[in-house]
């Protein structure tokens, strides 16, 4: 087991795990201050010397935090070492063990006075989960650990359109809002970009930023009747979506939700499965480590084998 970033999407593949060793590395993380964006986002801004090591390759670049385990302020690992941390981890007794998550990095920057900060937006989603419960406590000084890329090329990228492709068609539910903004402000002038958007409440439709040519919709979950899943093909499905020979397609956000989506872009827009980047961000009543451990079991939980299309 190296360091590779352990993302639950990506759990299950260990094929070039030596290649990955260099890419990845931990860093201690610490709270410079947090920011209310809307009303489910909580951005927290981290800073501390190991980020001078940081290198977000930007998109959708996500990383694994470590949080301290509840009744703690720290996190703790026994081992950092790329080659024995997991089995450390994971032996840890269940109360002391850090809960480890997966996030996106929303930005990187260096200050004008050289010191480098991360920016992490956190969908709050009640204090019952550990992930959420610690942002909504996030103070300043707070230090975590993460798993985060060393090198700006790493496969936590997922976003990679081809160059042939002369469209890109996206969906993002509210976790993956940060890595669709993270996007958006990175594609070239001119792409042209149709793109939904789901969001729990009116104020989360977060402002974005891009140079593309981009029509968005925003889909408010807040008072809408209808199924989970069913919501988003539902919307796509009356939607007018201009011709493109070649579309790039990203998706993720909740699996189930993911999964009904992308089955709508092959099946009815007849879009080349290849060209279908799809992530199961988190599960509806699924925690991040049953996902793990159904992954680590051999069977990735968010990426559905496309037999099932
Ligand atoms: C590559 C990747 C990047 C991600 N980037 C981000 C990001 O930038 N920002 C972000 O907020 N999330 C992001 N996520 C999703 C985040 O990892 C999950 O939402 C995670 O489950 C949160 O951990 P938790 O401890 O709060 O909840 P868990 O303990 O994992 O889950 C507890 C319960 O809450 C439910 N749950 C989990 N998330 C939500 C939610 N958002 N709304 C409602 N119920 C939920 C679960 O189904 C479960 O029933 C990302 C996930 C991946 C794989």
């Amino acid at each position: 087991m190296t360091a590779t970033a352990p993302d639950t999407a990506d759990a299950a593949d260990t094929s070039d795990a030596a290649a990955e060793t260099a890419h990845f590395r931990f860093f201690e993380l610490e709270v410079l201050r947090t920011r209310r964006l809307g009303h489910s986002f909580l951005r927290v801004t981290f800073g501390g010397g190991s980020l001078a090591g940081f290198r977000s390759g930007g998109f959708d670049q996500s990383l694994s935090l470590f949080l301290p385990p509840e009744g703690r302020e720290d996190t703790v690992l026994p081992s950092t070492d790329e080659d024995t941390w997991f089995g450390a981890w994971r032996g840890m007794p269940d109360e002391e063990r850090p809960v480890m998550r997966s996030y996106t990095v929303r930005e990187q920057r260096r200050t004008p006075e050289g010191a480098d900060e991360v920016d992490i937006d956190f969908v709050l989603h009640g204090d019952a989960s550990p992930a959420s419960r610690w942002a909504g406590r996030a103070v300043t000084g707070r230090r975590i650990l993460a798993i985060g890329p060393a090198v700006a090329e790493n496969k936590s990228v997922r976003f990679q359109p081809p160059a042939t492709a002369d469209a890109i068609w996206m969906y993002a539910d509210e976790t993956a809002l940060p890595a669709a903004a993270a996007i958006l402000e990175r594609l070239a002038e001119g792409t042209a970009v149709r793109a939904w958007f789901e969001v729990p409440h009116e104020d989360d439709r977060l402002p974005l930023s891009t140079a593309a040519k981009a029509d968005i919709t925003w889909i408010v979950r807040e008072g809408t009747g209808r199924e989970r899943a069913d919501r988003v093909p539902a919307a796509l499905r009356s939607a007018e979506v201009p011709t493109a020979e070649a579309p790039y397609v990203w998706l993720a956000g909740e699996a189930g939700t993911v999964r009904a989506t992308r089955r709508h872009f092959v099946q009815e827009r007849s879009v080349d499965r290849r060209s279908v980047r799809f992530t199961g961000y988190w599960r509806l009543g699924a925690s991040e480590e049953q996902l793990l451990a159904e992954a680590y079991a051999g069977r990735a939980p968010s990426e559905e084998p496309s037999s099932e299309l």
